[in-house]
């Protein structure tokens, strides 16, 4: 399979890190346009947020990549999540939106 998780899923510490790039990116544009989108439709919190996440996921799977795999890595990204938004907590300051 010409795909790597691990390219685009853990972190390199350097500038060019693909992780980070992804995660600021979605921090800043694609969170809260998704929350606006819930609003201005009048859609329950999380509706889009949920279709989308799984909607883009399911192109992986019509391109072929497994789904144990693509499980695989959104369950480490799910702990970095959680482990980043303890870490924010113990540091006192307000958690970025929901990440
Ligand atoms: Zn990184």
């Amino acid at each position: 399979m010409p795909f790597d998780f691990d390219q685009i899923v853990e972190h390199t510490g350097d500038d060019d890190c693909a992780a980070c790039r992804a995660q600021d990116i979605t921090a800043a544009f694609l969170m809260p346009a998704v929350s606006a989108w819930e609003i201005s439709h009048n859609l329950p919190r999380f509706s889009l947020a949920m279709h989308g996440a799984s909607g883009l996921l399911g192109v992986m799977l019509e391109e072929g990549v497994e789904r144990s795999e693509i499980e695989t890595a959104l369950s480490q990204l799910l702990d970095d999540i959680e482990r980043q938004i303890e870490e924010d907590k113990v540091l006192g300051g307000p958690p970025q939106g929901s990440a």
